[in-house]
């Protein structure tokens, strides 16, 4: 099968959708392998580390589509790329089709068929080709909090690790699923005191067990919010409700029980946040201040590590299009129930109810 790898060309989007270790495992397999020129470079890949494993080179965009009976991306086709999707087309790649309906409708129109990252799903509802950014975003999390507390960054001056003599500085995260569980170990690392706060007692009684004796855990409830905020430096969000926008944990009156100069990471911003003083930022303009709390609410956190990024989602996107590439899409998707999930759209038709049901499209 012939694979087309596009150069991102999304705002700041500089990650890619294979590194040169997934092309040589694709060509190995008897595939053939055209890459973008330059499309690794912004995860530090150049064209020769993907010739040296026999991918080739093309030097436009139309020149990887055409050809390419499989095309593998990181974000959804932006409006200048839909003319190069065709039908029969098997187009891999994140989607988020039920927030954008001239995207579904242009990939309907195109006869293509359409898997998407984010609904891929395992039985136990695990969402694997998504858990990757979620470890990024976490761990990330504690890294620009540390950062922003810094004085000349706007923040309280604290260090969260301490020093012997001064004790160091309180992390609290809300939300203890992946994000927060992931941030938690980085917030502990550093030697900071850590909250974690979470509605399910299962997972509070595993993250007891699994996290160090520096992290406490607490029921997420209205009265242990306030209780935890009132004394954090950082505070990170990390709630997910699926299906829903982000609950307003803290509401602004709030943020008057605050340390002046704390930093909030509000990591679930992407679903509406659960600051109710969140808004979306960007990596070039990351941080406002609210009533002298400091707010970060950067919608793509991963993109601000690519390199990190692009290895950790293509770790886990491979398989599953090795297994596409192997067996042609219909066997794969019949054979692998989770990647049957990520059918969204097929020839012309929308197959995935959720899809189907924000436009009101019948299925
Ligand atoms: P997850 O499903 O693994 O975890 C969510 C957790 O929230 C669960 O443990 C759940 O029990 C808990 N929860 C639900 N209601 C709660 C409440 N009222 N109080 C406390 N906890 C509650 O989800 P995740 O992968 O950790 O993702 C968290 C959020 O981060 C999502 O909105 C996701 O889209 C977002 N995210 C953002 C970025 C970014 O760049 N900003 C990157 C990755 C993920």
């Amino acid at each position: 099968m012939r694979i087309g790898v596009p150069k991102e060309i999304k705002t700041n989007e500089n990650r890619v959708a294979v590194v040169p270790a997934g092309a040589e495992a694709l060509v190995s397999a008897g595939h053939e392998v055209v890459i973008e020129t330059g499309a690794g470079v912004g995860s530090g890949f150049a064209n020769a580390a993907y010739t040296a494993v026999g991918a080739k080179i093309a030097e436009t965009a139309a020149a990887v589509w055409a050809g390419a009976e499989m095309i593998m991306k990181v974000k959804e086709p932006v409006e200048i790329e839909w003319p190069h999707m065709r039908a029969g087309q098997l187009i891999y790649t994140y989607f988020h089709f039920a927030a954008d309906e001239p995207l579904t409708r242009a990939v309907i129109a195109s006869g293509a068929i359409a898997i998407a990252y984010e609904t891929v799903q395992l039985p136990n509802g695990e969402l694997p080709l998504l858990t990757p950014m979620s470890e990024v975003a976490g761990r990330m999390a504690v890294q620009e909090g540390a950062k922003y507390l810094e004085k000349v960054f706007g923040g309280s001056g604290i260090l969260l690790a301490g020093v012997p003599g001064v004790a160091p500085g309180k992390v609290v995260i809300i939300g203890g699923g992946v994000v927060g569980v992931n941030a938690a170990k980085v917030a502990a690392g550093l030697g900071a005191h850590v909250v974690i706060l979470d509605v399910s007692l299962p997972r509070l009684r595993y993250l007891d067990d699994i996290l160090p004796a520096n992290v406490d855990t607490a029921y997420s409830n209205r009265h242990n919010i306030l209780t935890a905020i009132e004394h954090a430096d950082l505070v990170i969000g990390a709630v997910l409700v699926p299906g829903t926008k982000a609950p307003h944990l803290v509401k602004r009156a709030d943020l008057a029980r605050m340390q002046p100069g704390a930093v909030i990471v509000d990591v679930a911003v992407d679903q509406g946040g659960i600051f109710e003083t969140i808004r979306p930022t960007t990596h070039e303009n990351p941080t406002y201040f609210v009533d002298g709390i400091l707010h970060y609410g950067v919608a793509n956190m991963p993109g601000g590590v690519p390199r990190t990024s692009t290895l950790a989602l293509t770790n886990a996107t491979l398989p599953y299009a090795l297994k596409l590439v192997r067996h042609g899409w219909k066997a794969a998707c019949k054979a692998d129930g989770a990647l049957r999930l990520g059918l969204n759209v097929v020839e012309g038709k929308i197959v995935y109810p959720g899809v189907a049901e924000a436009f009101g499209i019948p299925v």
